[in-house]
Order: C-alpha cells, then sequence, then structure tokens
C-alpha cells in the first residue's frame, strides 16, 4: 500500500494559480498584438502626437493645410483650415473602420471655415443639425459616376448649427462653386455630454445609382480620398504620418476672401 504523504498533495493545489498567473500575460500579450497588428489603425501614434503639437504651436503649423490649397493638381480642393489626425479607413476602436477624413484645426468652435472642397449640388436633410452633403455629377476622377461629398460636426455640442444660413435644414440639390462657404467647425456629436474634439469630418461616399448617396457610416460605401486630394490620407498606406502636401502647392486663399458678418 502507498504510503500517504500530505506534503505532496499540498504541493500540487496551487499549480492551477500558477497556470493562471502564467496564462494572463500571455493571452494579455496575444490580445495586444491582434489589437496593434490586425485590426487596421489601432495603432497609430498620429493622436498622441497631435497632442504634443497642440502644447508646441510652432510644429504644430508644419502640419495645417489651409482652404483652397491644392496639392499638385489634385481634382479637390482643401476645404478647411487644420491637420488630418483621422484618416480614411483608421480603426478608433475594435472594429470600427473611419470612413473619411477627420480634419483638426486646434482653435474653437464657429471659428474655422469649412468651403466646398469642389463644385455640385448641396442638400441638407430636414434633421442635419452639423451636415451638409454635395452631389458631384462627374467624379472628377471616374467621370462616368456620380459621387457625394459629406461634410459634418458644424455645430455646438448643443446641436446650435454652424452652417452658412444660406443652406437651411430641407436645402435641395442647391448648386454651389467650390470655394463656397459651407459654415465653420464644430464639436457635434449628437451627445452634448460627449462631443467630438473640434474637427472637420469629409468623406466621398458612394452614390446608390438612383440618385441618392449611400449610408455613409459604412467604409464600403466611401472612397479613398487619397487620389482626390493627392495626399498620403488612406491609413493602410500611412499609418503614423500627419499627411502633408509632397508635391507643388497652389494655393488660393478663401479665407483671405471671407467677409466675415
Ligand atoms: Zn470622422
Amino acid at each position: 500500500m502507498k504510503e500517504f504523504n500530505p506534503i505532496s498533495i499540498k504541493a500540487k493545489k496551487p499549480s492551477w494559480r500558477k497556470w493562471l498567473l502564467f496564462l494572463i500575460p500571455i493571452v494579455a500579450l496575444l490580445i495586444f498584438l491582434a489589437y496593434r497588428f490586425l485590426i487596421p489603425g489601432a495603432s497609430s501614434g498620429r493622436w498622441a502626437y497631435y497632442r504634443a503639437l497642440l502644447i508646441d504651436r510652432d510644429s504644430l503649423s508644419a502640419f495645417i493645410l489651409k482652404p483652397g490649397m491644392r496639392c499638385g493638381d489634385s481634382a479637390f480642393a482643401f476645404p478647411t483650415t487644420g491637420a488630418i489626425i483621422g484618416l480614411w479607413d483608421q480603426s478608433y476602436r475594435v472594429g470600427h473602420r473611419h470612413q473619411g477624413l477627420d480634419i483638426f484645426s486646434g482653435t474653437s468652435p464657429g471659428v474655422t471655415a469649412v468651403y466646398a472642397a469642389y463644385s455640385g449640388y448641396l442638400t441638407r436633410l430636414d434633421d442635419w443639425l452639423s451636415t451638409v452633403i454635395i452631389r458631384v455629377p462627374e467624379d472628377p476622377l471616374h467621370p462616368d459616376r456620380q459621387i457625394w461629398n459629406y461634410y459634418t460636426h458644424m455645430a455646438t455640442r448643443s446641436g446650435d448649427s454652424f452652417i452658412s444660413q444660406e443652406f437651411p435644414p430641407g436645402s435641395y440639390d442647391v448648386y454651389v462653386e467650390e470655394g463656397s462657404l459651407l459654415g465653420f467647425q464644430g464639436d457635434y456629436s449628437g451627445d452634448p455630454l460627449n462631443p467630438t474634439g473640434l474637427h472637420l469630418h469629409f468623406s466621398i461616399i458612394k452614390d446608390d445609382g438612383e440618385g441618392g448617396f449611400l449610408n455613409e457610416l459604412e467604409i464600403k460605401n466611401t472612397l479613398d480620398p487619397s487620389p482626390y486630394f493627392n495626399l498620403s490620407v488612406n491609413h493602410n498606406n500611412n499609418a503614423e504620418e500627419i499627411p502633408i502636401c509632397e508635391d507643388g502647392i497652389e494655393f488660393a486663399d478663401w479665407d483671405s476672401l471671407l467677409e466675415y458678418e
């Protein structure tokens, strides 16, 4: 008969805890690596860099693009003042894919003008406080198709609109020239207690084939804005840098033409 050995039983008891202590860091590491490398955009250091630039304003100015600026012979002119911190197909949280560009001016709500990047026909739905969309009948890069340029967050956090009075709610298919004032950057998110950081969100939405636009919240319904602005704004090609123009800049200073009321 085997002799009972209380010491050996005692020694086995904590082993599952030992395994757990061993496994927890490994699982945490795997989750981190999956988040870091498998989810596009989750890792961008652009946000932290931008926060540092907000303190060091002189350095920030190198990344601030201006309204009316064209990079090389880009089809679209830049619609506002700011640094592009959120790129197309960047992920802000697990499962999220950003459908456009987030352009941060680093100013205050209602101060920084937003203009039409390209001529077209503006619509503002009845319940849009901070958003307009501009139908471009001929995509300048693919003239056989219609596209839509979408501009949002142009209101205060509590929903006071910064959209130009020329475009009240219900505006439908109003012709606007490139460079027309649409409104001003704001921080409206729909939830006054949780506003966005002050910025313009701009995206290019696909047509639904019946004269309307597809749901702008899904990236598959949007186009990579890179070729339209001639800027590296696809996060898959530019994971860390704040995009700036690498070509010659052509500049029509729309802000200097603006008459403030
Ligand atoms: Zn955005």
